[in-house]
């Protein structure tokens, strides 16, 4: 199932319990344990190449919908809390305070639960009822903004954050994902080289939604930095900003959505600190019943449940495969787990009442610009 490779180091040796020098019947267990934090990152690469337009090219995806919260966001709350609390600017006793649409709030709360910390995480109502739930879940306080609002409004949820903590100063810790510079650098030192040693090298293209920009824009840095030909691409639902800033050249402070969207997580209202435009070598822009009708067909047909994130990003590496060279070999990501949109994606009701009854069957033709 997954593309990976040998490393240089020689395979470990599994000790014989006669070898074992420890006492009892969970000997064997003890060596082979591992922690909660063990669990983030190192995920598979999955060969998903059945859906490229072109034989010769590879279409792989990192299955970080496997990381412990159910999202890719374990990888930054981690190195952002590990950060802050090694900088002392997270001193114990403190809140920690997110604006997230869902997963990064959950990965924050796992963080902090794993941490002893309190948390608020700031979501708003586009953020489905599994994501919220599970923002609770870890035992401590969501909060449910209005969604569509503008990014100006107080009541936009990364406002509030910034409120939260100018009102208590040395008491609340403000996470600020969409312009912490350890955001893109969480990928730039783990998923970056992850995909870089299981592609053998070979990885001629990243494709990926992006929100913060984090993940685009660290992945893309160590990549690039590995070989300058690598081709950075960002997929993108349609009436997201991204799309008119970065092919159509609008400056940051003009942008504006043009009509919303309801794949989850990706798509953004104004340019994020975090996103570096310099890296990205193009874009592909969908529909939520083309990112939906990727997510419906890779259940019943590959027994994968993700995200509608994901069904972006297949859907727009399978544009990207028909138009690229033969052989090249195009990475993508699998942001999230299915689990957390049962009531939407993977409910015919839900898609029908949004008038995307096509994504039960689909195939589309996202738009793309080299
Ligand atoms: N997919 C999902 C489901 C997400 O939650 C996010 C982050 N909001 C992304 C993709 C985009 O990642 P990034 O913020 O690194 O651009």
């Amino acid at each position: 199932l997954a593309f990976t490779v040998p490393t240089d180091e020689p395979a470990a040796e599994t000790a014989s319990p006669a070898d074992s020098d420890c006492e009892g019947e969970f000997c064997d267990m003890k060596e082979s344990s591992c922690t909660t934090r063990d669990l983030i990152g190192s995920t598979p690469l999955l060969d998903l190449s059945a859906y490229s337009l072109n034989p010769t090219v590879k279409i792989l995806a990192k299955c970080e919908y496997l990381n412990p919260s159910g999202s890719i966001k374990d990888r930054i709350a981690t190195h952002i809390l590990d950060k802050a609390i090694k900088s002392g600017d997270l001193k114990p006793g403190m809140t920690v305070v997110a604006a997230t649409s869902g997963n990064t709030g959950a990965a924050i709360a796992m963080a902090c639960a794993l941490r002893g910390y309190d948390y608020i995480v700031i979501t708003n109502e586009k953020t489905s009822k599994e994501k919220v739930d599970a923002m609770r879940a870890y035992g401590g306080e969501v909060i449910v903004s209005p969604s569509g609002v503008s990014p100006d409004d107080p009541q936009h949820y990364q406002n509030i954050e910034n409120k939260l903590c100018e009102e208590n100063p040395g008491t609340y810790y403000g996470v600020d994902q969409y312009n912490n510079p350890y955001n893109a650098d969480a990928y730039e030192a783990t998923l970056g080289p992850e995909i870089w040693r299981q592609s053998v090298g070979a990885v001629t293209h990243f494709i990926v939604g992006g929100s913060t920009g984090g993940t685009v824009s660290g992945t893309g840095r160590y990549l690039k930095q590995e070989n300058p030909d690598v081709r950075i691409v960002l997929a993108d639902p349609r009436g997201s900003v991204f799309w008119d800033h970065v092919v159509n050249g609008v400056a940051a402070d003009d942008v504006k959505v043009s009509k919303s969207w309801e794949t989850e997580g990706v798509g953004k209202d104004s340019i994020p600190g975090c996103l570096d435009v310099s890296i990205v070598d193009g874009m592909v822009r969908a529909t939520d019943e083309q990112a939906f009708g990727v997510c419906r067909e890779l259940a019943s047909s590959d027994g994968l449940l993700v995200g509608g994130s994901s069904g972006l990003n297949l859907h727009a590496s399978r544009v990207l495969s028909g138009d690229v060279a033969d052989d090249s070999v195009i990475v993508t990501v699998f942001p999230d787990n299915g689990v957390k949109y049962l009531s939407k994606i993977y409910n015919d009701d839900w898609l029908d009442s949004k008038k995307m009854g096509g994504a039960k069957n689909s195939d589309g033709n996202a738009e793309r610009a080299a």
